[in-house]
């Protein structure tokens, strides 16, 4: 099954646990055993698992990639001022797949599914994909 549903970001920049949305879904799915897809529609977000217990490392992976792809020195910063973004959303890639066990998914304990907002604010469509 597929479902869909949207986040409004408010940040420029930010990270956005969205794994309540998903394991709801993963529920409603009914599935015991498969896997959960989780995909952003967009060329200038992507889609994360990493901590979300302590907010300093939501913080400090933006910096990280701050650092790692400057803003305002790209040849797409012409046409729209966003290259750093559509850069960053294609390191990290539009989507993670989480295995599911016993109807629950396989996360661990510090594991949360994050929507990277990289060129915000806007509404993000994000599509889980449960087999
Ligand atoms: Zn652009």
């Amino acid at each position: 099954m597929q479902r869909e549903f949207r986040i409004r970001t408010r940040q420029k920049r930010e990270l956005v646990d969205i794994t309540s949305q998903v394991a709801e879904i993963v529920r409603a799915s009914g599935v015991s055993e498969g896997i959960c897809h989780v995909y952003v529609a967009h060329a200038t977000a992507a889609v994360v698992i990493n901590e979300n217990d302590d907010p300093n490392v939501c913080l400090d992976f933006l910096e990280c990639l701050d650092k790692l792809v400057p803003h305002g020195i790209w040849r797409h910063d012409r046409v729209d001022n966003n290259a750093a973004a559509h850069i960053k959303a294609a390191m990290l890639g539009p989507s993670e797949s989480i295995p599911i066990h016993s109807g629950r998914l396989l996360l661990g304990t510090w594991q949360a599914i994050m929507l990277a907002e990289l060129d915000g604010p806007r509404e993000r469509r994000v599509i889980v994909t449960v087999q």
